[in-house]
């Protein structure tokens, strides 16, 4: 349902060669959030690249870039294709307003405008916004703990895995999971046991820093951090660190084998040289180098670092391991 608007929180960014028309655009939508304006198409793209506006009024003829692709490339572009646009122009023809509308606009605005009219649209498409803003967040947070869910990891998963093939870089996952977590549950209660899963969540977050690392939740009492451009070595020092840091929380675990506090076990994997010979199967590749082209896809790479957990649990669990597939190392 659509009703108030956080007003305050929303960014409008106005394009527009004409300074008159900018001014009177900000007047009439004073109170419904923050105002930004570029005079050129150029400025405005580099406008949206460094601060993500909620919604942009376009205008469609400006020299040297018009309107129409401005509107082509925000859409192109995976990080501003959300952003609603809404023509504010002054061709009135069919034409223009269906190639706008085609271009993916919202919405298309003929000048001279009524204000009102300008208000009651800018603010119904912010509402609409803010709307599918929360529904992103809600798809893809975990509500428990804050972090990126399932969905979202297993999305960022495979873009990555795909960026690393064509960049021919590395890709490193790991896979943690809290040892005696049920013995923990029965111990001290299920809202402790939660409080437990946000503490260590915290502590992924804290780790996956760089740009494109991605601390989630993968299941129950498992998380994984993907971290891209990171070797093997690498991984194993950040995967290391982190066990040391989950135990200088200091949470109580009096029914662990392996300690009086709570500890995590964890598999690393870091796929390295990639190539784009998609024909193989990962257990008939002959070197590291085939294996981000192999037929099961980014799955390995779960797989290799699930083994490595298997391999932590077993030899006694509070270390982290570098998972073997195949005929790897
Ligand atoms: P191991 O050392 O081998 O990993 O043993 P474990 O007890 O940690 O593993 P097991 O898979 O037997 O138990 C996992 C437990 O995690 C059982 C489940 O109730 C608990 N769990 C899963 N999700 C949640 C959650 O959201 N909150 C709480 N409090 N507990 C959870
Ligand atoms: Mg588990
Ligand atoms: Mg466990």
């Amino acid at each position: 349902m659509l009703t108030s608007l956080a007003t305050d929180s929303s960014k409008i960014l106005i394009i527009d060669d004409d300074i008159t028309s900018i001014l009177l655009l900000k007047n009439i939508l004073k109170g419904q959030g923050e105002v930004f304006f570029a005079t050129s198409g150029e400025d405005g793209l580099s406008r949206v690249q460094s601060n993500l506006p909620d919604l942009i009024l376009l205008d469609a003829d400006m020299p040297s870039m018009n309107g129409f692709d401005v509107c082509a490339v925000l859409k192109a572009d995976a990080r501003s294709a959300q952003v609603p646009v809404i023509f504010v122009t002054s061709y009135s023809d069919i034409e223009s307003e269906t190639r706008a509308l085609q271009l993916g606009a919202v919405d298309f605005i003929t000048k001279p405008f009524s204000p009102p009219v300008v208000k009651a649209r800018v603010h119904n498409h912010l509402l609409l916004k803010q709307h599918i803003d929360a529904l992103h967040v809600r798809a893809t947070v975990d509500g428990l703990t804050g972090i990126a869910n399932r969905r979202a990891f297993d999305e960022t998963l495979d873009m990555e895995w795909r960026r690393a093939a064509r960049r021919q870089e590395s890709l490193a996952l790991l896979l943690l999971d809290v040892d005696y977590f049920k013995r923990f549950n029965d111990q001290y209660g299920h809202p402790a046991g939660d409080a437990c899963l946000r503490a260590v969540a915290q502590v992924l977050a804290s780790v996956a820093q760089r740009p494109g690392d991605l601390a989630a939740r993968y299941g129950g009492e498992e998380f994984a951090i993907l971290m891209p451009n990171t070797s093997r070595e690498a991984a194993m020092d950040i995967a290391e660190s982190l066990c040391d840091k989950v135990k200088a929380l200091a949470i109580p675990h009096c029914q662990s084998d392996v300690a009086s506090h709570v500890t995590v076990s964890i598999g690393v994997y870091s796929l390295t040289a990639p190539c784009t010979d998609h024909s193989i199967r990962f257990t008939k590749c002959t070197s590291v180098k085939q294996r981000f082209a192999c037929e099961e896809g980014a799955d390995i790479l779960v797989k290799a670092a699930d083994q490595g957990l298997y391999l932590a649990k077993s030899s006694g669990r509070n270390r982290a391991m570098f998972g073997m597939i195949g005929n790897d190392n």
